[in-house]
This record gives structure tokens, sequence and C-alpha cells, in this order.
């Protein structure tokens, strides 16, 4: 808008028209004062609340923040609708802590969690399920990825709180256990039902979009050249049988709907392939769009926000007190069109930081300037260098200074990245007893240099992906080979470690495995999942006893991680400990009821003794869960074989193979079972999937048992 009309705006026309002092002039300067006016600020305390993140979705991607060639249909049609943010930003870049940020309108700086794994979000805060849940809203929370489970704490206040993953059994370090975004549609939709005619707070998190880009038809077709636009077009078409309703009953509907991601995607911009070690605004610009026809009017706000204003503005809109104390402020003003000064905006990128030991990376915005604080400061004029191009902090000192200070002020009380839960420093302190660490993660250097910026690294982040690329292209002595590569020139990434013992797991190397995750709790002894695998890996190899004297002093935490409880069962039934190993898996169940695999581990234990009575129940149970755990099906498909019941067997296993596809156990069952049944035919693309599946060095008796029937078949 030209600043002519802004400065209109300021002088009332009233006057002007009394002036005039004809009634045509009147009606005529009213209609103007009354388009330029502000509207009034509406609230709803009968407000039902929609948020839908997207995870990894870079504001640009869509068509209504400018990409000509994007199919967000969905997405665009809330923003038309809508108040549409142009510059939203998060606080972080990695899943967890920018959930943790928006749920709760707080900053990491206060709640402490600053990476995906590690970090727990407090009992204590109130966020908007609990806020909402106390005030009498229906609360319920649909999730996509292993990032959100429940044991990472954002659960609460969520009366319902769906993370159920199912599907294959995949590493972190390679590949997060993800859903569908259909099916978290349907679950939502679901539970949306359920609670009809009541006023309701749905969380609803896609996360397609995220690497790999891998999108269905008809939009890896149509998306070829771009794969990841393809990954957010599904992710749209996804999001449509939730929100088709709801805009159809527009102001009826007397719901606000906010569209927003956690994240970007940097996609090659800065060197960077994806997300989590950069800030720059390829990952940190999120789209954010509030839809709420019967409280605002559509209208696009050139004014920068934030993430912790969220929160603020939600309760606003439903009429509730904003609790006192938070960062962030009720967008309401904005979007009733009145005019607020920017307030300044927190960031961070610390994952590389604690998985890595690369420099830890803070930042501010304020005014159109963005700072960096690292060994290389970085700052940037947005307004000027949206693509942030030019690095200013050598040309403008005092800018650099200001923003320092400011952002020194911001960090004034930083709870620090130490801040996890607190019986993991009891357990430091046992673990320092034991003589055996010095540390509570990869040890913060006192000083970081040029050599630790993530700038001089990123190349190195960009060969992790590359050992993800070809581990997925089955090369895994190219991925091993690229792993070592970069552990020689960077021995210090815990997650490098972590990809190769995985790696070595599969080539049916275990003792190198275990080498390889001892080296990455070595660096990072408070890491759950680097723990777990080590036990798990010393089980795998015959070890179980090993396992068990390493999880020690983990597993006597007040509430351990479930996957601790899970490797120190799995050693403990190894040992013959069955009871023990039932009481661990209880005390797992204890810890996260809603957890399908924790039943299926006690399950197996039953099986493993012989008693199919508990070990179906255990399984069925585990189903009940969650229908989409493979293993369960599998093991179920195991006692059917065993009891003599081959079709409910093979129609088990069939279901187990379509879930994990590359469950070589699975894969055997089916085909040893079909051909021993005399279905040949039926038999060989399973027996043919086991033997480019199956681990040569774990299954070698078993691999040249199958080669020596496939050829018999071909020559028959
Ligand atoms: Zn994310």
């Amino acid at each position: 808008m030209p600043k002519r009309n802004a400065t209109t705006r300021r002088s009332p026309a009233r006057p002007i028209a009394v002036l005039l002092g004809t009634a045509a002039v009147v009606s005529l300067a009213a209609l103007a004062w009354h388009a330029l006016r502000p509207a009034a600020l509406k609230r709803d305390p009968a407000l039902s609340i929609l948020l839908v993140s997207v995870d990894t979705l870079r504001a640009d991607a869509l068509g209504s923040y400018g990409r000509a060639e994007a199919a967000t249909p969905w997405a665009d049609r809330l923003a038309a609708e809508g108040v549409r943010f142009e510059t939203a930003h998060a606080h972080n870049v990695v899943t967890l802590p920018s959930h943790a940020n928006l749920l709760s309108g707080q900053y990491p700086l206060r709640h402490g969690v600053r990476d995906n794994t590690g970090f727990r979000f407090p009992p204590d805060p109130p966020t908007l399920a609990s806020i909402l849940r106390e005030k009498g809203w229906r609360t319920g929370a649909f999730v996509s990825a292993f990032p959100l489970d429940s044991r990472f704490g954002l659960d609460r206040g969520f009366e319902v709180y769906d993370d159920r993953l199912g599907g294959a059994e995949t590493s972190a370090a390679f590949l997060v256990p993800e859903r569908r975004g259909e099916e978290t549609v349907g679950a939502a939709l679901r539970w949306i039902e359920s609670v009809r005619g009541r006023r309701v707070f749905a969380f609803v998190h896609l996360y397609e979009p995220h690497f790999p880009y891998e999108p269905p038809e008809p939009f890896a077709a149509r998306f070829a050249g771009a794969p990841y636009q393809g990954e957010v077009a599904a992710t749209d078409a996804a999001l449509g049988p939730l929100l088709a309703p709801i805009l159809e009953a527009g102001a009826a509907a007397r719901t606000l709907v906010v569209f927003t991601s956690d994240h970007g995607e940097s996609l090659g911009e800065h060197g960077e392939a994806t997300h989590g070690v950069f800030a720059y605004e390829a990952t940190l610009r999120v789209p954010l769009v509030l839809w709420a026809p019967g409280l605002f009017a559509p209208r696009v706000v050139g004014t920068p926000v934030r993430h912790v204003d969220v929160l603020p503005t939600l309760l606003d809109a439903a009429g509730l007190e904003v609790p006192a104390g938070l960062p962030g402020r009720s967008l309401l003003p904005l979007i009733a069109g009145r005019d607020a000064p920017a307030p300044e905006s927190y960031l961070e990128a610390l994952s590389s930081s604690l998985n890595r030991g690369w420099a830890p990376l803070y930042g501010a915005i304020h005014e159109g300037l963005k700072y960096v604080d690292l060994p290389r400061p970085e700052l940037y004029d947005l307004r000027e260098d949206p693509g942030e191009t030019t690095n200013l902090a050598a040309a403008r000192p005092r800018d650099l200074e200001r923003m320092r200070a400011l952002l020194a002020r911001l960090r004034a009380d930083d709870v620090g990245v130490g801040a996890r839960v607190q019986e993991e420093e009891a357990t430091l302190a046992r673990l320092r007893a034991l003589g055996y660490v010095a540390g509570g993660g990869v040890a913060p250097k006192e000083r970081y240099t040029e050599d630790d910026d993530p700038k001089t690294l990123i190349e190195i982040d960009t060969r992790v992906r590359d050992v993800v690329t070809l581990f997925r292209a089955g090369d895994y002595d190219g991925a091993i080979a690229l792993c070592q590569e970069t552990i020689r020139r960077r021995p210090d990434m815990p997650l490098s470690y972590l990809q190769l013992a995985y790696l070595e797991r599969r080539r049916g190397r275990l003792a190198a495995a275990v080498l390889a995750t001892r080296k990455a709790v070595d660096l990072r002894p408070l890491d759950a999942e680097s723990i777990s695998l080590h036990a798990v890996y010393l089980t795998e190899a015959g070890r179980p006893a090993e396992a068990l004297a390493f999880l020690e002093p983990y597993a006597r935490n007040v509430a351990p991680d479930l996957d601790v409880l899970t490797a120190l069962g799995m050693a403990q039934a190894r040992t013959g400990r069955r009871e023990e190993a039932l009481a661990t898996f209880a005390r797992a169940r204890e810890l996260d009821p809603s957890n399908a695999m924790v039943l299926v581990n006690a399950g197996t234990v039953h099986l493993m003794a012989g008693d199919r009575v508990h070990a179906r129940q255990a399984f069925e149970a585990a189903l009940d869960l969650d229908e989409g755990v493979a293993r369960a099906h599998n093991s179920l498909g195991v006692i059917a074989a065993g009891e003599g019941r081959l079709p409910e067997a093979i129609a088990r296993w069939q279901k187990a193979a379509a879930l994990d596809p590359g469950d070589y156990q699975t894969l055997f069952n089916l085909g040893a079972t079909l051909r021993r049944m005399g279905r040949e035919a039926e038999a060989r693309p399973y027996l043919e999937g086991y033997l480019r599946a199956a681990p040569v060095a774990l299954e070698a008796r078993d691999i040249a048992r199958v080669r020596a029937w496939l050829a018999r078949g071909a020559g028959s």
C-alpha cells in the first residue's frame, strides 16, 4: 500500500467531511474511513482450533507464497480466505524443538528442548493443549514422525496423542519412522467426528516433504525434476479431506485453522542439502496462515511475526487470558490491520553442535537485520538481501555490536543445553563414579575456531546425506567407505559412528558394529540412541552379559529412555532371565502405554519360552494399539504355522511383508512355507526378495539353501 494511505488513516476523514458539509461527501468519506479503519478485534469463546503443521515446508514452496508451479490448492485457499503472514520465523530448524516452541509459546532458551534427541519437554510449562483442555476443549494430536513421539513430552494436555507410526524397522540415523499423511489425516478425522459438537483443539502434523523426496503418483510424474515440490503437492492433497468440510462451512465452522511448518528446507542453498545445520531463511522462514472467516477478513500482513506469537494469538482469539511472561504476543491487532512494530526474534541451530561437535549457532533478527553468532559472524539485511548473500559483519560494526548485545540480552536466562531431565544428571554422576566419562555429550569446547564453523564443515553434511543415499540404493560398501572417510576427516561426530554401525550390522559384521556404537557412546554418553544400539548389537553379537553390565547405570534411572529399557529387556531375555525381561517390558509399558513395540517385545519373550498363549495375547494387544506393526503380524504367523494353521500363517506373513518389504525373516518364512506347500511359483518372489535383503554374514546357511531351491525350481 502506498505511504500516502497510511498517513490518511492517521488523520481521520470525518472532520474533512464535516467541513465540506454535503451528505454525499459525508457518506463517501465515511466509506473511505471505514475501509481504511482497522477492523474491530473479534473473539469467540466457542472457537475450535485446528493447528496444521507440515514438516520441512519452505514458505516459498506454496502457490500463495509466490511459487507459480506449486500444486497446493488447499493451503492456497486457506491463505486466500484467511490472513497470510508474509514473513514468519521459526526459532529452531529441527522438528522437536520447533514444535515445542509452537505448542508452548516459549523460546528453547526457556523450555530447554534444543534438538530432536537427548531432550524431553519439561513437565511443568503450560502448553496450548494443557491450557485449552483445562478450559474444557477436547484435545487431540495426530503426528506423523518419530521426533514427535509421545516419549519426548509434547503429549501433555492431549486426551488423544496418536503417534502410531507402525511399519518397518528403521534406524533414525538413516530414516526416521514416519506415517503417510492420508493415514494421519484419517485418524484425525475419525477423532474429530467422535467429538462432534464440542469445542476442539486438534493438532495435525504431516511429514511428507522431509528427505528423502519420493512423492507418490501423480505427483512423481508431474514434478519429475523437482521431487521436493512433488512431496509438498502430495501433502496438500492429503490435507484435502481434513480442510474441505471446514472451508465449505466457512464462518459457520467456528473454527480457526492455523497452517504453518516447523522449518523449511535448504535444497542446496548455502551448500546445505536439507535442514538442521544453518538457520538461513530457506529453513528459518516458515509459512503462517490463520483462517477464521467468522473472526477476520482476508489480509496479507507484511510485519514480521514469530512462532512464539501463535499461542498468545490462539488463546486471545478464543477469549482466554494469555499467561504472563511469554516472549510472544497476540497477532489479533495485526490481523485487524493495526500497526505494530516488529519485535526481535530469537533463533538457534544446535543439532550439529550437539551431535557433531561443531560450533553452536545462535542468532537474532530485529528491524530487518539478521545476526548469526558463529566463529565467522554473519550479519544480513533481510529487506535488501533476502537471499543472505552479502555478509555485512565487517562492513557494519555498529549494527553488529547492537545485534550482539540483543542476542546477549535474549540469552541472559538461557537454561543451557545441559538442561535435560533431572535423572540424566543422576546417571551422569553414576557414570562418573564408575570412572567412565567426563562430560554430558560431545563436550563443549572452550573456544570454537573457524575450523568448527558450520560454514567450513557444511560439505561434511552433504556427505552424511550421501551415505544415506548410497545405503538406500543398496550400495553398502560405498556407504561404509564414505562413512570411514568422514570419520577420518572429523573423528568426533557420533552420527558417523551410528551410521557406520548400522551399515556394518546390515553387512552382518556385528563386532565392527559394536566397536562403532561404542565410539558413539564415548562421544555422547547420555544419548539414548547410541546407548540402546550399543547394547542391542552386543546382544545380537552373542554378548548379552556385556550388554547387561553396560546398561546397568542407565537402567537405574527413575524414568529411563524407552529404547534403553527395550535393549535391557532383550539382553535379559537372551541370558535366560525371562521374568526379569518381562518385568523390564512391563516397566517400559508403564512409561509409554501407547507404544506397540513394547508389547511385541514382551510377546517375543513369551514366544522364546514356548508360551504361545501369552505370546499371542501380547501380539494381538500390540495390533490393537497399532495395526501397522509388521513384527506382530510376522510373529502371529509363526504361532499359526507352529499350530499347523498354514493359510492363516501365510496371510499374516503377507500382511507383514506388505508393511515391511525389507524384513528378510518374514520373506524367508513366506517363501519357505509356500514352497513346502507346493506353491513354488508364489514362493519365488519372496525367496528372491529374501536373497536381496538377508545379511550374508548372519544368514549364510539359509542363503545357500534358498539359492539351491531357486536353482532347482528354475531347472524343473
Ligand atoms: Zn521437522
